[in-house]
């Protein structure tokens, strides 16, 4: 990559940075493109923050990723948000339009192309249950919903995180049914009447919490299970377990790819190039989770 007078910046915001693989994956696609476009990783203290986006201002950057733990603090300093990103409260792409700031959140629509890349999906008929109700957990469902699902389900460990996740969609989708439960309660019944499972907890990951997050064997082949935590296997304990089962699986990785590739159309208005971004991840895979 050439640096020069003519280079213009693409910053990611996240605390710490130093795992990201944004900044691999991103350039590859911007050197790909032929573009004159340098993305660089930013460690920026939540103290720090506001001045961080007024510098994407003051420094003419062409806009910013933003990562744990800025995503909703970001989304209260931009000067405008896209209809995803106000009704999820949540930032992780900001567009620099002539120096009038603009949130956009494409976790949850990265989600959904990297589901409709493994299996064909009739959205209206689809019962999908989230396993967390955190930001990415967030994201996913407001994109679920913008699909028409028939129906959700959310388990989550603080019932009143999954309530807040409850009431924030009922606000934007009103005839969406939406069922909360928590891991004391029982799991058989939601895990049956779904079709499509999705951990958006950092459970599976490492140390004790290396399991899955619920009970897989009421799994079955006709369900898709999904575990958003991007590992070097992508079989997280999870995933493994539900193969098992014989459900189709599907890992973290095509979301970050594609959350990624939503936010160059924004910046670029080009197609972004998959392929060389998928090379560029797989090429230094560490055994780390990413989300962005
Ligand atoms: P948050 O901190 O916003 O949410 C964390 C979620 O995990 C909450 O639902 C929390 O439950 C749950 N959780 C954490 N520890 C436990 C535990 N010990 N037992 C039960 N539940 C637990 O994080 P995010 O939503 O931003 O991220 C969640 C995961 O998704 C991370 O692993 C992240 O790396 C991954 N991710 C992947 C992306 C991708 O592109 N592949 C994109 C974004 C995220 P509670 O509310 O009860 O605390």
């Amino acid at each position: 990559m050439q640096i020069s007078g003519t280079t213009k910046l693409i910053g990611i915001l996240g605390h710490p940075v130093s795992h990201t693989l944004s900044p691999r994956m991103q350039n590859a696609a911007f050197q790909s493109m032929g573009l004159d476009i340098c993305y660089v990783p930013l460690d920026v203290s939540p103290e720090a923050l506001k001045d961080a986006i007024d510098g994407i201002k003051a420094m003419g950057f062409i806009g910013a990723n933003v990562t744990i733990p800025h995503k909703v603090d970001a989304a209260n300093m931009m000067d405008r948000l896209e209809r995803i990103a106000a009704i999820t409260g949540a930032v992780n792409t900001i567009v620099n339009e002539s120096g009038s700031l603009v949130g956009h959140n494409t976790d949850g629509i990265g989600f959904i192309r990297a589901l409709e890349e493994v299996v064909d999906v009739d959205f209206q008929t689809a019962r999908p249950l989230i396993i967390g109700a955190g930001g990415a957990a967030r994201s996913i469902a407001v994109a679920l919903a913008e699909k028409s699902i028939e129906r959700l389900t959310v388990i989550n460990r603080d019932r009143q995180r999954s309530s807040d996740l409850k009431v924030m969609l009922n606000a934007s989708f009103p005839d969406l049914p939406v069922e909360i439960s928590t891991f004391e309660e029982d799991m058989e019944g939601p895990i049956l009447a779904s079709n499509i499972v999705i951990n958006a907890t950092s459970i599976g990951l490492e140390g004790s919490l290396k399991m899955p997050p619920v009970p897989v064997d009421r799994l079955t082949k006709d369900h898709v299970v999904c575990d958003i935590v991007y590992k070097q296997s992508q079989e997280t304990p999870f995933l493994a377990a539900a193969g098992g089962e014989g459900a189709t699986t599907l890992g973290g990785l095509g979301m970050l790819l594609h959350q990624g590739a939503a936010a160059i159309r924004l910046w670029t208005g080009v197609e972004a190039p998959i392929g060389v971004m998928r090379g560029a991840v797989e090429s230094k895979r560490t055994d780390k989770s990413a989300d962005s």
